[in-house]
């Protein structure tokens, strides 16, 4: 059953499981060590009703024996016994069996007991049999998941890839359908960025593709996902926007590409980069990805006929960008 699991929580969902059925265990919390700090926070527990005054509770790798030894930490309740006291409330005895990915002490599973003296040497091989056949499998997940990551992202830019786009687009127009909302996309072109890379060479091109795709990233809502679409080509889609949000969101992101700036290159004052922006949107454009990337990349052609460094929204016959103004 363990094998068969698609993700972490399904895998612990099943410890508890196995756990439960030992009388005497009473909650299993799992403790997770976070990627980047030493911060230890609850991930899952076997009763989350219990779990309410632990839930929110930091604590760091130097309060956790089990973390800093790598082997198990066990409290059976008796008085001169070591108590570390931390995320555990009514139990009587637990045990901590830290979880060892390739080597790495990634967190800790707290088993609590309601019973002094519960966990004995013949108990603690058993439960130690249970973690032991589910790392490898917590180890195999995170490893998929992190290569998952990696097909979804561009790798120069690091935001997602033309295919994660297409697949992200299609369901979002499909969320815009069931729920009445509006879905925007905008298409953005770098201007003359051949001639770019003809002056400064490739390396500084792709400096500038780097800090384009960042001036994207931090300029739209959580919500949006910028991709790059293909060589200087990036694509935003806007879930809930109309297309007069997403014209004020498209002349903002053309604004601040204008204004990035740029370490010099050489001895002269560092070049300006534009860019050209072509929108359409659901539904008045079209109800599905095909119908909208074609607008979108229409409207963005026409934005480049246009004289370049402007915004133009799919079939507004006006010379861009009037729409709004
Ligand atoms: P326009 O204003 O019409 O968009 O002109 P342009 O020169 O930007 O358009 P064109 O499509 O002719 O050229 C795109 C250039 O983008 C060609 C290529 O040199 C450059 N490019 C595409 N991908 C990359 C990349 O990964 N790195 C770098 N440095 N340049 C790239
Ligand atoms: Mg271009
Ligand atoms: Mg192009």
């Amino acid at each position: 059953m363990v094998r068969q699991a698609s993700s972490e929580d399904e895998v612990y969902d099943i410890l508890f499981d196995m756990l439960k059925k030992k009388s005497g265990i009473v909650q299993v919390v799992v403790i997770k060590k976070g990627y980047n700090d030493k911060n230890m926070t609850v991930f899952k527990a076997m009763d989350m009703e219990k779990l309410k005054t632990i839930e929110n509770k930091v604590t760091t790798e130097q309060n956790c024996w089990a973390v800093k030894t790598g082997n198990e930490f066990v409290y059976n309740g008796n008085s001169d016994d070591f108590n570390c006291k931390e995320f555990h409330r009514e139990s009587v005895s637990y045990l901590c069996i830290p979880i060892v990915l390739g080597g790495i002490v990634s967190g800790v599973v707290q088993i609590q007991s309601d019973k002094k003296d519960f966990f004995t040497d013949s108990m603690i091989t058993e439960i130690k049999v249970y973690i032991d056949s589910i790392t490898p499998v917590i180890s195999n997940l995170r490893l998929l998941e992190s290569l998952n990551n990696m097909a979804s992202v561009d790798t120069l830019t690091k935001v997602y890839n033309r295919r994660y786009l297409e697949k992200y687009l299609e369901e979002q127009i499909e969320i815009s359908k069931e729920n009445n909302l509006h879905l925007s996309v905008i298409m953005l072109d770098i201007d003359f960025f051949k001639r770019f890379n003809d002056i400064y060479g490739h390396d500084a091109g792709d400096y500038v593709l780097m800090h384009f795709a960042d001036t994207l990233k931090f300029n739209v809502r959580e919500s949006d996902v910028v991709s790059r679409y293909g060589g200087e080509e990036f694509v935003v889609v806007l879930p809930g926007t109309d297309l007069h949000g997403a014209y004020t969101v498209a002349e903002k992101l053309r604004k601040k590409v204008e204004d990035m700036s740029l370490t010099a290159i050489s001895n002269e004052a560092p070049p300006k980069i534009t860019c050209s922006l072509g929108i359409s949107s659901y539904p008045i454009h079209g109800n599905n990805i095909d119908k909208l990337i074609q607008s979108a990349d229409k409207a963005l052609y026409k934005a480049k006929n246009s004289g370049r460094n402007r915004t133009c929204i799919f079939g507004e016959t006006s010379p861009c960008p009037s729409f709004f103004m």
